[in-house]
């Protein structure tokens, strides 16, 4: 008899390319999964129904693949600390196995979940999976962790990485009399979206699962890459991989996607196709920046980074929140992208920088509530890459530029010059001048034929407010150190 092996996935719903799993199959032939319906994060305010469908969607596809190899996917609904433990001494488990995660939440979680098991005598195996380079593998000269992008892409990019790992194949699952003990200790067939209490009814952006990820991929190499240097930044150009769900879930594993950057640029033509593998994998390196520093500074997941927005005097005016969360702040690139993440649960890069030093710089408002926002929005919602996007935007970040403010008319002129993104998510635009649109100034006639709302603030007005506050936010910073006679 093999020796029974939990496997416990989490962020990593995927048979090809886990390292845990391939791990746990290595180690015996009987692997079952378990997925735990955590109420400590589905409970929270900041769950987006386009995310919880999603994930659904892919626990769906993991059970399917799970019954392929011979094994199964448990499903429980309860704290891991209870169920998971509860399930794993039912089913005499022998060992459990996990892929390591860097939200302070999980890490707590996960300290917890490993003691009470190890308490039992059960084995706890852990492993580093959704990143190519572990934390303590990727630090500076004198071995700290990075807070600067530059060098940690420079030290990321020069390093080997590992290759992609074989799926879950010929395993053995739980007999008829293990499936019954599970059903006792708690396991339940896989709830719906709604069930949970979630409902989205817009097409995903992104079909669940690790093949419409796979087939995403492979698409987005054969189509796009090559042009993503150039492309990228044009909201109504589908110029990106749109994989960001995917990755936040492990619907695809990174061995993967950073093989198939290796396998494209081996038939790279141009100087223009291999800069577009270059800028692609510099967002992949964002990608893993962010959480190596979520992992080393949790604290980030708390507040500000840098000091003169520890006590930021952000004005937080409801309506305005409330305007730019609907999309309609009368600003039409603001707007429209506003819409595009209520409506398609995604948001662009662009747009989203766009959207975020607005509600900073523009409308004064603490970070916090749209990042806040984003996770109950966004299909892909992650904490390491949420909370660096919007510490990068407000410059409350490690980034060392501190002032960033993106002029509005200035962006939209640059990357929707025919405004087609803003009339695509701003229907009743439509008819405007596409001059008026990309400068914001439309006619008193224009909005009022289309109930479009005048700006709610001055942009230039607001940028020079912003401007003092945080100048004088820098002076008290330095005043404990000014020397008093
Ligand atoms: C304020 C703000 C909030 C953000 N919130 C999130 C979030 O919750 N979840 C999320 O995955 N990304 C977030 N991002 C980063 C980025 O906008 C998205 O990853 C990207 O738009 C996803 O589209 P894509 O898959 O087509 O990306 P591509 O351009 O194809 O990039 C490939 C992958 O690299 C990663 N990536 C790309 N850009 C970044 C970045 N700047 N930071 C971290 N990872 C990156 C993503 O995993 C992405 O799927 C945020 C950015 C900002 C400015």
């Amino acid at each position: 008899m093999a020796d029974l092996i939990l496997f416990w996935h989490r962020r990593d719903l995927r048979h090809a390319d886990n390292v845990g799993l391939a791990a746990a199959r290595q180690r015996s032939q009987q692997v079952v999964g378990v997925f735990c319906l955590d109420p400590g994060i589905l409970q929270k305010d900041d769950v987006a129904p386009a995310r919880v469908t999603y994930m659904i969607g892919c626990l769906e596809a993991l059970q399917e693949q799970y019954a392929k190899a011979g094994s199964q996917l448990l499903i429980v609904q309860a704290n891991p600390a209870k169920r998971l433990l509860e399930l794993a001494i039912a089913l005499h488990t022998k060992a459990v196995f996990w892929n390591k995660d860097v939200e302070p939440y999980s890490r707590e979680r996960d300290r917890i979940v490993a003691s009470a098991l190890r308490d039992q005598g059960i084995e706890v195996v852990t492993f580093w999976d959704q990143i190519l380079h572990e934390p303590k593998d990727l630090t500076t000269g004198a071995g700290n962790p990075y807070t600067v992008y530059g060098p940690f892409w420079r030290n990321w990019s020069g390093k080997p990485k590992s290759a992609p790992l074989p799926s879950l194949e010929n395993a053995i699952g739980l007999s008829e009399t293990e499936q019954e003990t599970a059903k006792q200790a708690g396991a339940i067939a896989l709830p719906s979206a709604k069930d949970l209490g979630f409902v989205w009814t817009n097409p995903l952006f992104l079909e669940p699962g690790e093949v419409p990820a796979k087939a995403r991929l492979e698409e987005f190499c054969d189509r796009a890459i090559s042009d993503y240097g150039e492309q990228r930044n044009f909201p109504a150009n589908p110029g990106t991989s749109q994989l960001s769900a995917a990755l936040k879930f492990g619907a695809i594993g990174i061995r993967t996607v950073w093989a198939a950057t290796l396998e494209v640029e081996k038939y790279a033509r141009s100087d223009e196709a291999r800069d577009g593998i270059r800028v692609w994998r510099q967002e992949l390196a964002w990608r893993e920046f962010y959480q190596h520093a979520l992992y080393a500074f949790p604290e980030l997941a708390e507040g500000p980074y840098r000091t003169p927005f520890k006590e930021f005097p952000w004005q937080n005016n409801e309506d305005h929140f409330q305007a730019w969360c609907e999309g309609r702040t009368g600003y039409p690139i603001v707007d429209a992208a506003m819409r595009q993440m209520n409506q398609a649960g995604w948001m662009h890069n662009r747009c989203r920088m766009i959207v975020a030093s607005f509600l900073t710089k523009d409308l004064i408002i603490n970070w916090q509530l749209g990042e806040k926002y984003f996770m109950q929005r966004l299909i892909d919602g992650d904490q390491s890459a949420n909370n660096g996007g919007w510490q990068w935007s407000a410059s409350s970040g490690m980034d060392p530029k501190p002032l960033r403010i993106f002029n509005p008319a200035s962006q939209a002129k640059k990357f929707d010059p025919d405004a087609e993104y803003i009339r695509h998510w701003l229907p009743e635009l439509r008819s405007v001048d596409t001059a008026d649109l990309v400068s914001g100034n439309l006619s008193a006639g224009d909005r009022d034929r289309a109930n479009y709302p005048a700006p709610i603030v001055d942009h230039n007005q607001q940028q020079r407010r912003f401007k003092e506050l945080y100048q004088r936010q820098k002076a008290g910073e330095q005043t404990p150190n000014t020397p008093v006679d």
